[in-house]
């Protein structure tokens, strides 16, 4: 068996012990002579399954009582329309452009009300995040919206925006569960888990018991409305199943290795790896400003397409697996999720040295 070493930016690397373990359960789970894949999600089996990642996710991210845990589909795009069919009750909405992603959380907001831009950092393609701390929100805004960490350019808010009392609304695809966070800081904080937590087609949505209500905005779709789903504990029709069995074991994963603070020390760790080379190289460059640097999401460049193309070859032949860059910026990214392990990277920045020394 060869694997990769796969700095995919999503669907991702998953744990190796995580994916084993599933192998072994495939024709059998538990004694039930089925497949998660087979049974019925009405089944008590199953109900075991996801009240257990619920509960596990909940200890994890230390999620108070008064917020609800949604399992949702639809990608994190469809929740882009979620948050204003649930939220807008005034028709308004301030949001931090600071990517693709956010660019099109707005976008698909200005479909149900008025969303406001109230900052961004297109100026400087993204390589930064705006200054919160004093944002000209309007007074009747019903939210305020952010990507925490933006996948595509590689960049992390620091700290979070000042709302000025305004509910905040967090998109935490690429960074879910890779650090500690307090969620008592956010009305709703969600992520797709193929990039960070397990395969796609899953979103976890926690939000906070009082924003989950019948007065969302008119035609809104009986499944879109997060009543619905919390009222039936996330089964109110068929649930991606299998996708939620494997979240459930991540969880498990992480709390085996220590929980949150022990996954940002070792995702602190293997970032540093990757950035202390960069800032030496003097081939490579990384493309964000530094103080903003994702901990998940390293891009970065030779300033040569060529040179590029050419380290991205050589690279999947050494069992480097898609460190192309986004097709919107070029040169390169490693995504270096919570799965990633360190000798990955140690052996992806050995790798880059040999390279640079050849093509000096
Ligand atoms: C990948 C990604 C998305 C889009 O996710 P889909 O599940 O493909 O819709 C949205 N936001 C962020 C931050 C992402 O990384």
């Amino acid at each position: 068996m060869a694997r990769v070493y796969n700095f995919s930016a999503g669907p991702a690397v998953l744990p190796e012990e995580v994916l084993r373990e599933a192998a072994d359960e495939m024709m059998d789970y538990q004694g039930s002579g089925q497949s998660v894949m087979e049974m019925s999600h009405r089944s008590k089996v199953y109900d075991n399954i996801i009240k257990e990642a619920e509960a596990d996710l909940r200890d994890l991210m230390n999620i108070p009582d008064n917020y609800k845990v949604l399992f949702l589909q639809g990608g994190a795009s469809q929740f882009f329309a979620e948050v204003p069919m649930n939220l807008m009750k005034n028709k308004k909405a301030a949001y931090v452009i600071t990517g693709q992603w956010a660019k099109k959380a707005y976008e698909e907001a200005q479909i149900y009300g008025e969303a406001v831009a109230v900052a961004s950092s297109a100026d400087k393609t993204f390589t930064y995040i705006p200054d919160c701390s004093n944002l000209d929100i309007p007074e009747d805004a019903d939210y305020v919206y952010i990507c925490e960490n933006n996948t595509i350019y590689g960049t992390k808010f620091q700290e979070l925006p000042n709302t000025k009392g305004h509910i905040l609304v967090s998109d935490i695809s690429s960074c879910f569960l890779s650090e500690p966070v307090d969620v008592t800081k956010y009305g709703v904080v969600y992520g797709g888990v193929q990039k960070n937590v397990g395969p796609a087609g899953v979103v976890i949505a926690i939000i906070r018991e009082d924003l989950i209500t019948d007065d969302v905005l008119p035609g809104t779709p009986t499944m879109l409305k997060w009543k619905t789903q919390a009222d039936k504990d996330s089964l109110y029709n068929t649930p991606p199943c299998y996708n939620i069995y494997i979240c459930g074991k991540v969880f498990k994963w992480i709390k085996k290795l220590g929980g949150l603070q022990a996954m940002k020390e070792r995702n602190e760790k293997k970032a540093k790896i990757l950035y202390d080379f960069l800032d030496q190289s003097k081939l490579f460059k990384g493309t964000v400003e530094k103080e903003y640097r994702s901990l998940m999401n390293v891009p970065f460049v030779t300033g040569d397409k060529e040179m590029d193309a050419k380290f991205v070859a050589e690279a999947e032949k050494a069992g480097f697996v898609n460190l192309k860059g986004h097709r919107t910026v070029g040169g390169m990214r490693a995504s270096i999720y919570n799965a990633m392990p360190i000798e990955g990277v140690e052996k992806l920045v050995a790798f880059m040295t040999e390279f640079e020394k050849e093509n000096a």
